[in-house]
Protein backbone atom coordinates (compact mmCIF):
# COMPACT_ATOMS: atom_id res chain seq x y z
CA UNK A 1 0.00 0.00 0.00
CA UNK A 2 1.50 3.49 -1.08
CA UNK A 3 1.38 6.26 1.86
CA UNK A 4 1.82 9.23 -0.74
CA UNK A 5 0.82 9.51 -4.32
CA UNK A 6 4.01 11.18 -5.43
CA UNK A 7 2.83 12.55 -8.46
CA UNK A 8 0.64 14.19 -7.21
CA UNK A 9 2.63 16.03 -4.39
CA UNK A 10 4.95 17.21 -6.51
CA UNK A 11 2.24 18.72 -8.71
CA UNK A 12 1.32 21.06 -5.85
CA UNK A 13 4.67 21.01 -4.46
CA UNK A 14 5.39 23.12 -7.90
CA UNK A 15 1.87 24.74 -7.88
CA UNK A 16 2.60 26.22 -4.20
CA UNK A 17 6.11 27.39 -5.31
CA UNK A 18 4.54 29.19 -8.37
CA UNK A 19 2.55 31.30 -6.04
CA UNK A 20 4.21 31.81 -3.77
CA UNK A 21 7.21 32.52 -5.67
CA UNK A 22 4.92 35.24 -7.95
CA UNK A 23 3.91 36.75 -4.40
CA UNK A 24 7.32 36.95 -2.56
CA UNK A 25 8.30 38.96 -6.23
CA UNK A 26 5.56 41.40 -5.79
CA UNK A 27 6.63 41.80 -2.37
CA UNK A 28 10.41 41.41 -3.16
CA UNK A 29 11.07 38.71 -0.57
CA UNK A 30 11.01 35.90 -3.51
CA UNK A 31 14.05 33.83 -1.62
CA UNK A 32 12.44 33.95 1.71
CA UNK A 33 9.13 33.02 0.58
CA UNK A 34 10.38 29.82 -1.90
CA UNK A 35 12.15 28.84 1.63
CA UNK A 36 9.58 29.14 3.56
CA UNK A 37 7.22 27.37 1.18
CA UNK A 38 9.29 24.24 1.19
CA UNK A 39 10.36 24.66 4.53
CA UNK A 40 6.46 23.97 5.04
CA UNK A 41 5.43 21.87 2.72
CA UNK A 42 8.51 18.95 3.87
CA UNK A 43 7.34 19.36 7.54
CA UNK A 44 3.69 18.96 6.21
CA UNK A 45 4.72 15.78 4.48
CA UNK A 46 6.45 14.51 7.07
CA UNK A 47 3.69 15.01 9.53
CA UNK A 48 1.66 13.05 6.99
CA UNK A 49 3.53 9.91 7.09
CA UNK A 50 4.05 9.86 11.19
CA UNK A 51 0.49 10.05 11.46
CA UNK A 52 0.23 7.05 9.01
CA UNK A 53 2.40 5.08 10.78
CA UNK A 54 0.90 5.78 14.17
CA UNK A 55 -2.46 5.26 13.45
CA UNK A 56 -1.08 1.77 11.21
CA UNK A 57 0.45 0.86 14.53
CA UNK A 58 -2.78 0.38 16.38
CA UNK A 59 -4.99 -0.16 12.86
CA UNK A 60 -7.37 -3.09 14.42
CA UNK A 61 -7.33 -4.45 10.29
CA UNK A 62 -3.71 -4.26 10.01
CA UNK A 63 -2.43 -5.59 13.11
CA UNK A 64 -5.30 -8.33 13.65
CA UNK A 65 -4.45 -10.07 10.66
CA UNK A 66 -0.98 -11.21 12.16
CA UNK A 67 -1.68 -11.16 15.77
CA UNK A 68 -4.62 -13.50 14.46
CA UNK A 69 -2.69 -16.23 12.85
CA UNK A 70 -0.12 -16.34 15.77
CA UNK A 71 -3.05 -16.63 17.72
CA UNK A 72 -5.10 -19.38 15.61
CA UNK A 73 -1.43 -21.32 15.63
CA UNK A 74 -1.09 -21.26 19.66
CA UNK A 75 -4.82 -22.50 20.02
CA UNK A 76 -4.14 -24.89 18.00
CA UNK A 77 -0.72 -26.46 19.75
CA UNK A 78 -3.35 -25.95 22.81
CA UNK A 79 -5.59 -28.48 21.13
CA UNK A 80 -3.43 -30.87 20.29
CA UNK A 81 -1.70 -31.15 23.51
CA UNK A 82 -4.13 -30.72 25.72
CA UNK A 83 -5.17 -34.18 25.89
CA UNK A 84 -1.80 -35.98 25.41
CA UNK A 85 -0.61 -38.25 27.75
CA UNK A 86 2.66 -36.07 27.95
CA UNK A 87 3.09 -33.06 29.99
CA UNK A 88 3.07 -30.50 27.95
CA UNK A 89 3.99 -26.34 28.86
CA UNK A 90 4.48 -23.52 26.69
CA UNK A 91 6.75 -20.99 28.28
CA UNK A 92 7.36 -17.61 26.95
CA UNK A 93 10.89 -15.97 25.83
CA UNK A 94 11.05 -14.68 29.94
CA UNK A 95 11.00 -18.43 31.37
CA UNK A 96 7.24 -17.38 32.72
CA UNK A 97 4.36 -20.41 31.95
CA UNK A 98 2.21 -19.18 29.59
CA UNK A 99 0.08 -22.76 29.13
CA UNK A 100 -0.16 -26.06 30.61
CA UNK A 101 -2.24 -29.52 29.96
CA UNK A 102 -3.86 -31.78 32.43
CA UNK A 103 -0.60 -34.13 32.17
CA UNK A 104 1.67 -31.53 33.18
CA UNK A 105 0.01 -31.53 36.95
CA UNK A 106 0.31 -35.06 37.21
CA UNK A 107 4.07 -35.23 35.86
CA UNK A 108 5.35 -31.60 36.96
CA UNK A 109 2.63 -30.59 39.62
CA UNK A 110 2.20 -27.30 37.34
CA UNK A 111 -1.63 -26.43 37.28
CA UNK A 112 -2.73 -24.02 35.01
CA UNK A 113 -3.92 -21.57 35.17
CA UNK A 114 -3.15 -21.27 39.04
CA UNK A 115 0.97 -20.99 37.91
CA UNK A 116 0.35 -18.79 34.51
CA UNK A 117 2.46 -16.24 34.23
CA UNK A 118 5.26 -18.24 37.11
CA UNK A 119 8.53 -18.52 36.10
CA UNK A 120 9.07 -22.55 35.17
CA UNK A 121 12.53 -22.41 37.57
CA UNK A 122 10.34 -21.53 40.74
CA UNK A 123 8.21 -24.11 40.58
CA UNK A 124 10.59 -26.60 39.39
CA UNK A 125 13.43 -26.01 41.53
CA UNK A 126 15.40 -29.23 40.87
CA UNK A 127 18.89 -27.86 40.65
CA UNK A 128 19.13 -30.47 37.18
CA UNK A 129 16.30 -28.86 35.51
CA UNK A 130 17.06 -25.55 36.13
CA UNK A 131 20.89 -26.19 35.07
CA UNK A 132 18.91 -27.70 31.38
CA UNK A 133 16.30 -24.75 31.48
CA UNK A 134 18.80 -21.91 31.62
CA UNK A 135 21.54 -23.83 29.40
CA UNK A 136 19.41 -23.15 26.26
CA UNK A 137 21.37 -25.96 24.06
CA UNK A 138 18.30 -28.80 23.93
CA UNK A 139 19.55 -30.78 21.75
CA UNK A 140 19.53 -34.07 24.10
CA UNK A 141 16.68 -35.32 27.07
CA UNK A 142 16.94 -34.78 30.62
CA UNK A 143 16.14 -37.44 32.85
CA UNK A 144 14.73 -36.75 36.43
CA UNK A 145 12.58 -38.04 38.99
CA UNK A 146 8.73 -35.98 39.04
CA UNK A 147 9.04 -32.98 40.90
CA UNK A 148 5.13 -34.15 41.92
CA UNK A 149 5.54 -37.66 42.72
CA UNK A 150 9.56 -39.00 43.19
CA UNK A 151 8.13 -42.59 42.17
CA UNK A 152 7.63 -41.31 38.27
CA UNK A 153 10.53 -41.27 36.32
CA UNK A 154 10.49 -38.53 33.44
CA UNK A 155 12.17 -37.57 30.78
CA UNK A 156 12.13 -33.84 29.31
CA UNK A 157 12.85 -32.58 26.30
CA UNK A 158 12.14 -28.72 25.38
CA UNK A 159 11.43 -27.48 21.70
CA UNK A 160 11.86 -23.88 20.71
CA UNK A 161 8.64 -22.19 19.06
CA UNK A 162 7.71 -18.63 17.70
CA UNK A 163 10.16 -16.23 18.45
CA UNK A 164 11.91 -17.21 21.89
CA UNK A 165 8.95 -19.48 23.16
CA UNK A 166 9.49 -22.97 24.35
CA UNK A 167 7.42 -26.06 24.61
CA UNK A 168 8.93 -28.30 27.42
CA UNK A 169 7.43 -31.95 26.95
CA UNK A 170 8.10 -34.24 30.18
CA UNK A 171 7.12 -38.32 29.54
CA UNK A 172 6.34 -40.60 31.91
CA UNK A 173 9.24 -43.64 31.32
CA UNK A 174 8.84 -45.29 34.66
CA UNK A 175 7.71 -48.88 33.18
CA UNK A 176 10.13 -48.50 30.74
CA UNK A 177 12.86 -47.90 32.98
CA UNK A 178 11.12 -50.63 35.01
CA UNK A 179 11.59 -53.32 32.15
CA UNK A 180 14.94 -52.39 31.28
CA UNK A 181 15.93 -52.73 34.61
CA UNK A 182 14.63 -56.11 34.84
CA UNK A 183 16.25 -57.12 31.59
CA UNK A 184 19.53 -55.96 33.12
CA UNK A 185 19.00 -58.12 36.29
CA UNK A 186 17.80 -61.04 34.34
CA UNK A 187 20.80 -61.24 32.44
CA UNK A 188 22.87 -60.24 35.96
CA UNK A 189 20.72 -62.84 37.57
CA UNK A 190 21.48 -65.32 35.13
CA UNK A 191 24.74 -65.08 34.07
CA UNK A 192 25.86 -65.20 38.53
CA UNK A 193 23.45 -68.40 38.67
CA UNK A 194 25.18 -70.61 35.95
CA UNK A 195 28.64 -68.83 36.38
CA UNK A 196 28.31 -70.61 40.11
CA UNK A 197 28.13 -74.31 39.31
CA UNK A 198 30.87 -73.38 36.53
CA UNK A 199 33.20 -72.25 39.30
CA UNK A 200 32.76 -75.36 41.54
CA UNK A 201 32.93 -77.89 38.43
CA UNK A 202 36.26 -75.57 37.44
CA UNK A 203 37.67 -75.91 40.84
CA UNK A 204 37.25 -79.69 40.94
CA UNK A 205 38.80 -80.34 37.85
CA UNK A 206 41.98 -78.60 38.47
CA UNK A 207 42.09 -80.24 42.08
CA UNK A 208 41.76 -83.34 39.76
CA UNK A 209 44.41 -82.23 37.45
CA UNK A 210 46.59 -81.28 39.99
CA UNK A 211 46.39 -84.68 42.39
CA UNK A 212 46.16 -86.86 39.71
CA UNK A 213 43.27 -90.02 39.81
CA UNK A 214 45.02 -91.86 42.09
CA UNK A 215 42.72 -91.06 45.21
CA UNK A 216 39.44 -92.57 44.25
CA UNK A 217 37.53 -91.74 47.16
CA UNK A 218 38.43 -88.11 46.51
CA UNK A 219 38.16 -88.49 42.90
CA UNK A 220 34.75 -90.10 43.59
CA UNK A 221 33.49 -87.35 45.25
CA UNK A 222 34.96 -84.44 42.80
CA UNK A 223 32.64 -86.62 40.61
CA UNK A 224 29.52 -86.45 42.27
CA UNK A 225 29.86 -82.88 43.17
CA UNK A 226 30.52 -82.04 39.73
CA UNK A 227 27.62 -84.02 38.46
CA UNK A 228 25.54 -82.15 41.14
CA UNK A 229 26.39 -79.23 39.23
CA UNK A 230 26.44 -79.99 36.06
CA UNK A 231 22.66 -81.34 36.79
CA UNK A 232 21.66 -77.77 38.56
CA UNK A 233 22.96 -76.08 35.64
CA UNK A 234 20.72 -78.36 33.26
CA UNK A 235 17.94 -77.57 35.25
CA UNK A 236 18.23 -73.92 35.20
CA UNK A 237 18.57 -73.76 31.44
CA UNK A 238 15.52 -75.97 31.13
CA UNK A 239 13.14 -73.51 33.52
CA UNK A 240 14.82 -70.68 31.47
CA UNK A 241 13.64 -72.45 28.13
CA UNK A 242 10.37 -72.86 29.70
CA UNK A 243 9.97 -69.23 31.04
CA UNK A 244 10.71 -67.97 27.75
CA UNK A 245 8.99 -70.03 25.70
CA UNK A 246 5.64 -69.33 28.34
CA UNK A 247 6.66 -65.36 27.87
CA UNK A 248 6.59 -65.53 23.81
CA UNK A 249 2.91 -66.56 23.58
CA UNK A 250 -0.04 -64.78 25.20
CA UNK A 251 -2.48 -67.95 25.07
CA UNK A 252 -2.00 -71.24 25.75
CA UNK A 253 -1.78 -73.30 22.33
CA UNK A 254 -4.00 -76.59 22.24
CA UNK A 255 -6.59 -76.87 24.81
CA UNK A 256 -8.45 -80.04 26.24
CA UNK A 257 -10.79 -80.96 28.88
CA UNK A 258 -8.84 -82.36 31.36
CA UNK A 259 -9.99 -84.65 34.67
CA UNK A 260 -8.21 -83.29 37.46
CA UNK A 261 -7.71 -86.36 39.38
CA UNK A 262 -5.80 -88.75 37.30
CA UNK A 263 -3.08 -85.70 36.86
CA UNK A 264 -2.82 -84.88 40.75
CA UNK A 265 -1.82 -88.80 41.24
CA UNK A 266 0.66 -88.64 38.47
CA UNK A 267 1.92 -85.47 40.01
CA UNK A 268 1.93 -86.82 43.81
CA UNK A 269 4.25 -90.12 41.98
CA UNK A 270 6.93 -87.83 40.30
CA UNK A 271 7.26 -86.22 43.82
CA UNK A 272 7.46 -89.23 45.70
CA UNK A 273 9.44 -91.09 43.46
CA UNK A 274 11.74 -87.66 43.28
CA UNK A 275 12.27 -88.51 46.93
CA UNK A 276 9.84 -86.84 49.10
CA UNK A 277 7.96 -89.94 50.03
CA UNK A 278 7.89 -89.62 53.87
CA UNK A 279 5.49 -86.68 53.29
CA UNK A 280 1.97 -87.45 53.61
CA UNK A 281 0.35 -86.28 50.03
CA UNK A 282 -3.62 -86.18 49.91
CA UNK A 283 -5.82 -85.34 47.37
CA UNK A 284 -9.42 -84.34 47.73
CA UNK A 285 -10.80 -83.88 44.16
CA UNK A 286 -14.19 -83.09 43.04
CA UNK A 287 -14.23 -85.64 39.99
CA UNK A 288 -17.56 -83.41 38.52
CA UNK A 289 -15.80 -80.73 37.35
CA UNK A 290 -13.22 -80.86 34.52
CA UNK A 291 -10.60 -77.87 33.79
CA UNK A 292 -10.11 -76.60 30.68
CA UNK A 293 -6.46 -76.01 29.37
CA UNK A 294 -3.21 -77.00 27.81
CA UNK A 295 -1.93 -80.58 30.05
CA UNK A 296 1.51 -79.97 29.86
CA UNK A 297 1.13 -76.77 31.06
CA UNK A 298 -1.23 -77.27 33.77
CA UNK A 299 0.62 -80.33 34.97
CA UNK A 300 4.28 -78.12 35.03
CA UNK A 301 2.35 -75.53 37.13
CA UNK A 302 0.91 -77.87 39.51
CA UNK A 303 4.25 -80.24 39.64
CA UNK A 304 5.90 -77.24 40.54
CA UNK A 305 3.84 -75.71 43.59
CA UNK A 306 3.52 -79.72 44.74
CA UNK A 307 7.27 -80.33 44.50
CA UNK A 308 7.90 -76.61 46.11
CA UNK A 309 5.34 -78.26 49.51
CA UNK A 310 7.71 -81.24 49.64
CA UNK A 311 10.76 -79.12 49.62
CA UNK A 312 9.99 -77.28 52.66
CA UNK A 313 7.87 -79.23 54.68
CA UNK A 314 9.44 -81.80 57.00
CA UNK A 315 9.80 -85.53 56.95
CA UNK A 316 6.09 -86.68 58.05
CA UNK A 317 4.47 -83.47 57.32
CA UNK A 318 1.48 -82.96 55.38
CA UNK A 319 0.49 -81.76 51.97
CA UNK A 320 -3.06 -81.47 50.76
CA UNK A 321 -4.15 -81.30 47.00
CA UNK A 322 -7.51 -79.75 47.08
CA UNK A 323 -9.46 -78.85 43.30
CA UNK A 324 -12.80 -77.68 44.44
CA UNK A 325 -15.96 -75.52 43.34
CA UNK A 326 -15.94 -72.08 44.24
CA UNK A 327 -18.66 -68.71 43.97
CA UNK A 328 -15.70 -67.34 40.73
CA UNK A 329 -15.10 -70.77 39.57
CA UNK A 330 -13.00 -73.66 40.56
CA UNK A 331 -9.57 -73.96 42.80
CA UNK A 332 -6.52 -75.83 43.05
CA UNK A 333 -5.55 -75.49 46.59
CA UNK A 334 -1.38 -77.02 47.55
CA UNK A 335 -1.98 -76.76 51.45
CA UNK A 336 1.75 -77.84 53.52
CA UNK A 337 2.13 -78.09 57.09
CA UNK A 338 5.70 -77.07 56.31
CA UNK A 339 8.11 -74.20 57.21
CA UNK A 340 5.75 -71.26 55.70
CA UNK A 341 6.79 -67.70 54.42
CA UNK A 342 7.33 -64.88 56.72
CA UNK A 343 5.19 -62.31 54.79
CA UNK A 344 7.28 -59.38 53.51
CA UNK A 345 8.94 -61.93 51.14
CA UNK A 346 5.25 -63.15 49.80
CA UNK A 347 4.40 -60.00 46.92
CA UNK A 348 7.88 -61.00 45.27
CA UNK A 349 7.64 -64.56 45.51
CA UNK A 350 6.60 -64.40 42.16
CA UNK A 351 9.57 -62.91 40.74
CA UNK A 352 12.51 -64.37 38.96
CA UNK A 353 15.44 -65.52 41.13
CA UNK A 354 13.48 -64.64 44.14
CA UNK A 355 14.31 -67.01 47.00
CA UNK A 356 13.31 -66.73 50.44
CA UNK A 357 16.35 -68.63 51.35
CA UNK A 358 18.91 -69.04 48.65
CA UNK A 359 21.58 -71.39 50.23
CA UNK A 360 18.61 -73.73 50.81
CA UNK A 361 16.89 -73.18 47.75
CA UNK A 362 20.01 -73.91 46.20
CA UNK A 363 20.64 -77.37 49.06
CA UNK A 364 16.79 -78.63 47.36
CA UNK A 365 17.86 -77.80 44.19
CA UNK A 366 15.51 -75.16 43.45
CA UNK A 367 16.01 -72.67 40.31
CA UNK A 368 13.89 -69.80 42.01
CA UNK A 369 12.22 -69.65 38.51
CA UNK A 370 9.46 -72.38 39.57
CA UNK A 371 6.78 -69.49 41.31
CA UNK A 372 7.58 -67.03 38.06
CA UNK A 373 6.55 -70.07 35.98
CA UNK A 374 3.52 -70.95 37.53
CA UNK A 375 2.52 -67.70 37.36
CA UNK A 376 3.11 -67.33 33.68
CA UNK A 377 1.01 -70.67 33.53
CA UNK A 378 -1.86 -69.41 35.37
CA UNK A 379 -1.73 -66.03 33.41
CA UNK A 380 -2.26 -68.07 29.67
CA UNK A 381 -5.63 -69.56 31.59
CA UNK A 382 -6.69 -66.60 32.85
CA UNK A 383 -6.17 -67.79 36.35
CA UNK A 384 -4.65 -66.38 39.22
CA UNK A 385 -2.05 -67.15 42.17
CA UNK A 386 -2.64 -66.35 45.83
CA UNK A 387 -0.22 -67.08 48.30
CA UNK A 388 -0.58 -66.90 52.09
CA UNK A 389 1.60 -68.56 54.54
CA UNK A 390 2.62 -68.10 58.54
CA UNK A 391 6.11 -69.03 59.28
CA UNK A 392 6.58 -71.98 61.40
CA UNK A 393 2.62 -72.75 60.75
CA UNK A 394 2.80 -73.63 56.70
CA UNK A 395 1.87 -72.41 53.61
CA UNK A 396 -1.08 -72.55 51.03
CA UNK A 397 -1.01 -71.74 47.13
CA UNK A 398 -3.79 -71.60 45.30
CA UNK A 399 -5.01 -71.16 41.82
CA UNK A 400 -7.77 -69.66 40.99
CA UNK A 401 -9.85 -70.64 37.74
CA UNK A 402 -12.64 -68.87 36.06
CA UNK A 403 -16.08 -70.35 35.50
CA UNK A 404 -15.05 -69.86 31.57
CA UNK A 405 -12.40 -72.65 32.23
CA UNK A 406 -14.59 -75.11 34.38
CA UNK A 407 -16.98 -77.98 33.17
CA UNK A 408 -19.38 -79.30 35.62
CA UNK A 409 -21.19 -82.69 35.30
CA UNK A 410 -24.02 -81.07 37.40
CA UNK A 411 -24.44 -78.54 34.84
CA UNK A 412 -24.47 -80.97 31.86
CA UNK A 413 -27.36 -82.85 33.59
CA UNK A 414 -29.36 -80.07 34.66
P1 LIG B 1 12.78 -72.50 44.03
O1 LIG B 1 13.22 -73.17 42.80
O2 LIG B 1 13.88 -71.84 44.79
O3 LIG B 1 11.90 -73.36 44.87
P2 LIG B 1 10.39 -71.05 43.43
O4 LIG B 1 10.16 -69.92 42.50
O5 LIG B 1 9.65 -72.29 43.18
O6 LIG B 1 11.95 -71.26 43.49
O7 LIG B 1 10.04 -70.55 44.89
C1 LIG B 1 10.56 -69.32 45.32
C2 LIG B 1 10.80 -69.36 46.82
O8 LIG B 1 9.53 -69.45 47.49
C3 LIG B 1 11.56 -70.57 47.29
O9 LIG B 1 12.93 -70.32 47.21
C4 LIG B 1 11.08 -70.73 48.71
O10 LIG B 1 11.86 -69.92 49.54
C5 LIG B 1 9.66 -70.17 48.68
N1 LIG B 1 8.63 -71.24 48.68
C6 LIG B 1 7.96 -71.73 47.63
N2 LIG B 1 7.06 -72.64 47.99
C7 LIG B 1 7.18 -72.76 49.31
C8 LIG B 1 6.49 -73.54 50.30
N3 LIG B 1 5.53 -74.40 49.98
N4 LIG B 1 6.86 -73.38 51.59
C9 LIG B 1 7.83 -72.52 51.93
N5 LIG B 1 8.49 -71.73 51.05
C10 LIG B 1 8.18 -71.86 49.77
Amino acid sequence: MQIIDWKLESRRFLFALLLMGAVGWLFSITAWLLFLTTFVYSGWLLFRIQRWHCSNSSLPVQRGGHWAEKQAAVDYLQDSFASTEDGTVMIDDTGAISWSNTAAEKLLGLRFPEHKSQKICDLINAPEFIRYFENRDYAGNLDMHSPNNGNFDLQLSIRYFGQGNRLLFARDVTETNRLQKMRTDFVANVSHELRTPLTVINGYLHTLADNGLEDEVRCQRAIQQMLGQAQRMESLIKDLIVLSRLESVPEVASQQLLSVRPMLELIRQEVMSAGHGERQIIIECDDSIQLQGNREELHSAFANLLMNAAKYTPEQGEIRLRWYEDKMGATLAVEDNGEGIEAHHIPRLTERFYRVDKSRSVETGGTGLGLAIVKYILIHHQAALHISSTLGEGSHFSCHFPRSRIFSSADAHS
